[in-house]
C-alpha cells in the first residue's frame, strides 16, 4: 500500500520529522517525510495493517509543541518503491501554509546539560535542542531550516553534525543547534564599546563578571532572545532608581526576573495555573500579586505602590546561567529609550543604550527580528495576554470563517498588525505607541516582514477611522498603491470584533452586547468616544449607551494632568464662574495644591465657555482619571493609566457587605431614536464629594468600581440579550473586569472578554481584519 500524508499546523520547528521517522520504524513503514512550505509532507509504504497504524498513530500521537491543524491522506499506485525511511532535505514550494514557531524557553533537559559540570555543553549559553531555543528571532524566510536562519554563518563541529543527523538524538534537525567549539559566543564590553576579558577564559568568565558587576550595582545590556534587556540587581534600590533616571521611565512598573520559582515565592503568590504559565514554553512576564510581607527584598521602586509584581523565570541558557550565579532577581526591562522599539543590533545598541547600561553583554548570533517579552495575567480563573509577543507571535489566532487576506493596521497605541489566510488571522507580535519616527518604522517593517514570511498578498486593507492616525494614513496609501480596496473600522467595534472573532461567536440568532471601555478612539460623530455600549454583531453595530460627554480642556494637556479633566466636569456641575470657583477652590483647599492662578482660572473657564481645545468626549478612561483626580491624585501622570491604576491599587482589603453601597449612575432615554441613551454621572461626583469628608479613599475606590460593575449589569438588563462581550483598556483593571464578570455570571449572563489576544489596543488588529473578511464576503453573516 501506499499513501501521501500531508500534515499542516505548526510542524516545523519542534522535532516532527524524527517523530514521523520514529513512527516509520514502529511500525515498518518505508519511504520519505519532508518539510515543506506547505507543512509535513510524508510518503508511505507498507502493509494494509502496518499502514493503518502509522496513520492512526499520525492522528493521534504529536511532538510536545507541534499543533495539528489539517490532516489529509491520499491514496497512490500500488507500486512500492522504498526499501527504507528516510528523512530527506526540505524543498520550496510556492506558497507557504506553514506556521511558524515563536521562540520556546530552554526545555528542562537542555536546562540541566549547562549545568552539568562534566558535560560538553556545560555553561554554554548557546544550546538548544528541538524542544526548544530561538525560532521566529532568528528565521530568514522558510521552510525552517539553518541556511535560512541567523545560524547559517555558523559551521557545525562533527559532534554537532552527528547530533544534527541522528534521529534518535534530542538535537536531530534542531536548527539552531551549537556548542562552545563551533557556535555563537559571548562579548563583554563596556558602554564605549571596549572589549572587557575576564581572567577566566570563554562564556563562564564573561558570564562570572557580569554577576558581579550586578551585584555591584550595575547596569547591564544583555543581548536576549529578542532584543537587548536592561538588568540591574532588583534589590538595589539606588540601581533600580539610576536605571529609572537613565532611562527615562519615572513610574511605569518594572519586571523582575527570579532566579526559580521558589525563589519568586518570597515576593509573590504564585497559584498552579500560574506557576505553569511561568514554566510554559512561552515563559511570558506574569503579573502577580505580592505578598502582605515579601521576603524578597525587593527595591520599592522596581513597582511603586503596585499590588502586584510582573515576574519571569530565566527562558534562555544564558538567563539561566547568569541568575543560578547571582542568585538573586534582576529587574529586566526592554533594551530601548523610552516608547522606541527594543535594540537588536549589537552597534546600534552601544550607540542607544551607551548612556543607560555600564556594560553590555552581547554575542555574535544575530538577532532577525524585535520581539519583546509578553505580559500575561489570570482574570477570573483563565489566562489573559496583556501584551502579545515572544512565545505567542506569530501563531495565529484561528477562527474558520476566515477565508481572505486581509491586512489590518491596528490602533494608534499599543500596535500590532495583522494579516489573514483561510482559517488563520496572524498578529504580528507588540510594536508599540506609532508616535515617533523609529516605532513607525518597525511598524511598517514589521507589516513587509509578516507579508514575506506568510507570502500573503492583501486583498483589502483595514485601518481605525481616525483620519489622523499613521497607520490610517499608511493604510489609505497602501490602498491605493496596490489598488485594492480600503476599509476603516470604528475603534470601539472593532475591540468587541476581537472578542468575536477569537470566540468564535456566532450572531447571526441573537446580537451580543459589547462593553468597549478604554481611553480613546474616534467615534462616528467625531467625539472621542470610549464607555460605548454597543448592540453587535459580526457585521454592524448600534451603539446604545453611553456616558454622557464632558470635556478635555487643553487636549492632550488633560490627558497628562488629569486635573484638568475634573475641573472641566466641575464646570459642567455649575451654574456660573462663582460655584464653578468654589467648588475648585474646594479641591484645591484639600490637597492643599494650586492648580491655577486666579488669573488663569479666569482663562481657564473662558477655555471651557468657548470650547476653545476642549474637545467632547465619553473616554471611560478620561473618567477614571477624574475621580482619581478627585481622591487626590494631584499630579501629571507618567504613563498611561497611571492615574486610574493608582485608584484601583487604593482598594485594599476584602469587602464588606455592610458597606455595599452604589453611587448615582443614571441611564437616560435617548433623545432621538438615533442617539444612545446617555449615563448621567455627575451626582455620583457630588456623592463622591460628600463621602470624601468621611470615608477612607479605600472605600470610595471600591464603590466607584462597584457602581461601574452594576452599570454593566443594568445594561446588559435593559438589552435583553444573553450574551456580554468586554474588551478595551478600561478592563486591564482588574478589580473592574473581575467583578463585572462575576456580577453578570451571578445573573446568568455568558460573559466574553479577550484572552489570547490583547483586551488593550493591542487587540485591535484582530478586530480590523476580522471585519475586512467579513466585508470582503459579500456581507453576508457568517461565524
Ligand atoms: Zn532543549
Ligand atoms: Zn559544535
Ligand atoms: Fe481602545
Amino acid at each position: 500500500m501506499r499513501k501521501k500524508i500531508f500534515i499542516r499546523g505548526v510542524v516545523q520547528g519542534v522535532g516532527y520529522r524524527p517523530f514521523v521517522y520514529r513512527l516509520a520504524q514502529e511500525n515498518k513503514i518505508r519511504g520519505w517525510v519532508n518539510n515543506s512550505s506547505h507543512g509535513v509532507e510524508v510518503h508511505a509504504e507498507g502493509s494494509p495493517e502496518n499502514m493503518q497504524n502509522f496513520e492512526r498513530d499520525l492522528q493521534k500521537k504529536k511532538p510536545p509543541f507541534a499543533v495539528i491543524h489539517e490532516f489529509e491522506s491520499v491514496s497512490l499506485e500500488d507500486t512500492e518503491s522504498f526499501t527504507d525511511f528516510k528523512i530527506i532535505q526540505s524543498r520550496e514550494e510556492e506558497k507557504a501554509t506553514v506556521l511558524i514557531l515563536p521562540d520556546l524557553a530552554t526545555c528542562p533537559e537542555c536546562r540541566q546539560d549547562i549545568l552539568d559540570s562534566a558535560g560538553r555543553r556545560y555553561f554554554y549559553p548557546f544550546t538548544n535542542c528541538t524542544n526548544c531555543g530561538p525560532r521566529f528571532s532568528i528565521i530568514r524566510g522558510l521552510p525552517y531550516d539553518r541556511p535560512k536562519t541567523t545560524m547559517a554563518e555558523f559551521t557545525f563541529c562533527p559532534e554537532c553534525e552527528e547530533e544534527y543527523h541522528n534521529p534518535e538524538n534530542r538535537r536531530f534537525h534542531a536548527q539552531p543547534n551549537a556548542c562552545a567549539c563551533c557556535g555563537p559566543s559571548l562579548s563583554l564590553t563596556d558602554s564605549a564599546g571596549m572589549s572587557l576579558v575576564p581572567e577566566e577564559p570563554g562564556d563562564a568568565g564573561i558570564i562570572h563578571k557580569v554577576a558581579e558587576f550586578l551585584q555591584g550595582g550595575k547596569i547591564i545590556a544583555l543581548k536576549g532572545l529578542g532584543g537587548y534587556q536592561l538588568l540591574a540587581d532588583a534589590r538595589n534600590e539606588e540601581a533600580v532608581r539610576t536605571l529609572r533616571e537613565r532611562k527615562h521611565r519615572e513610574r511605569k512598573p518594572l519586571a523582575a526576573m527570579f532566579p526559580s520559582l521558589e525563589s519568586a515565592r518570597a515576593e509573590v503568590s504564585i497559584s498552579p495555573l500560574e506557576e505553569e504559565l511561568l514554566l510554559s514554553a512561552s515563559a511570558p512576564i506574569v503579573l502577580l500579586e505580592r505578598k502582605q510581607t515579601p521576603e524578597s527584598g525587593i527595591a520599592p521602586s522596581v513597582a511603586f505602590g503596585n499590588p502586584r509584581l510582573g515576574i519571569m523565570l530565566p527562558y534562555t541558557p544564558l538567563h539561566h546561567l547568569l541568575l543560578t550565579t547571582t542568585d538573586f532577581p534582576v529587574v529586566a526591562t526592554s533594551g530601548n529609550l523610552s516608547n522606541e522599539p527594543i535594540c537588536i543590533d549589537n552597534a546600534e545598541a552601544l550607540r542607544e543604550l551607551g548612556s543607560i547600561a555600564d556594560f553590555f553583554l552581547s554575542h555574535n548570533r544575530p538577532i532577525e527580528r524585535a520581539v519583546d517579552d509578553s505580559v500575561v495575567k489570570i482574570v477570573s480563573g483563565e489566562i489573559s495576554l496583556l501584551r502579545r509577543a515572544r512565545g505567542h507571535a506569530p501563531l495565529p489566532i484561528r477562527n474558520p470563517h476566515v477565508n481572505r487576506c486581509i491586512l489590518a493596521t491596528g490602533a494608534h497605541l499599543k500596535n500590532t498588525v495583522a494579516l489573514s489566510r483561510r482559517g488563520n488571522i496572524f498578529l504580528s507580535q507588540h510594536i508599540g505607541d506609532l508616535e515617533n519616527e523609529k516605532t513607525y518604522s518597525a511598524f511598517t517593517r514589521i507589516m513587509a516582514d509578516l507579508e514575506s514570511l506568510l507570502e500573503i498578498t492583501p486583498e483589502a486593507v483595514v485601518s481605525d477611522k481616525h483620519p489622523g492616525y499613521l497607520s490610517t494614513e499608511f493604510a489609505i496609501r497602501y490602498a491605493r498603491e496596490r489598488n485594492i480596496p480600503h476599509l476603516s473600522v470604528q475603534h470601539h467595534y472593532a475591540h468587541i470584533l476581537s472578542v468575536i472573532a477569537e470566540h468564535r461567536l456566532d450572531t447571526r440568532e441573537e446580537k451580543i452586547l459589547g462593553v468597549s471601555w478604554d481611553g480613546t478612539g474616534y467615534g462616528d460623530d467625531g467625539d472621542i468616544w470610549g464607555s460605548e455600549f454597543l448592540l453587535a454583531d459580526s457585521g454592524s453595530y448600534e451603539r446604545i449607551i453611553s456616558l454622557e460627554p464632558f470635556f478635555l480642556p487643553g487636549s492632550e494637556k488633560a490627558v497628562k494632568e488629569p486635573w484638568r479633566v475634573l475641573f472641566g466636569i466641575f464646570r459642567q456641575m455649575s451654574s456660573d464662574y462663582d460655584s464653578w470657583d468654589a467648588l475648585t477652590t474646594r479641591w484645591e483647599r484639600r490637597y492643599e495644591k494650586i492648580m491655577l492662578t486666579p488669573a488663569d482660572k479666569k482663562i481657564f473657564y473662558t477655555m471651557l465657555e468657548k470650547n476653545l481645545r476642549t474637545p467632547r468626549t465619553t473616554s471611560m478612561g478620561r473618567l477614571f482619571d477624574a475621580v482619581s483626580a478627585l481622591c487626590g491624585f494631584n499630579g501629571s501622570i507618567s504613563h498611561e493609566g497611571e492615574a486610574s491604576m493608582s485608584l484601583e491599587y487604593a482598594i485594599t482589603g476584602n469587602e464588606n457587605p455592610a458597606e455595599e453601597s452604589l453611587y448615582s449612575l443614571q441611564i437616560l432615554e435617548p433623545e432621538t431614536p438615533s442617539a444612545p441613551g446617555r449615563i448621567r454621572f455627575h451626582k455620583m461626583i457630588e456623592e463622591i464629594l460628600a463621602d470624601l469628608e468621611t470615608r477612607s479613599v479605600a472605600i470610595i475606590s471600591r464603590k466607584f468600581h462597584n457602581t461601574l460593575a452594576h452599570l454593566i449589569l443594568q445594561a446588559a438588563q435593559r438589552s435583553g440579550l444573553r450574551r456580554v462581550a468586554l474588551s478595551g483598556g478600561v478592563f486591564q483593571n482588574h478589580y473592574l473586569i473581575e467583578k463585572s464578570i462575576a456580577l453578570l455570571r451571578a445573573t446568568g449572563f455568558t460573559v466574553y472578554t479577550n484572552r489570547s489576544v490583547p483586551v488593550n489596543d493591542g487587540g485591535i488588529s484582530l478586530g480590523q481584519a476580522f471585519y475586512g473578511n467579513r466585508h470582503l464576503s459579500g456581507g453576508i453573516e457568517f461565524t
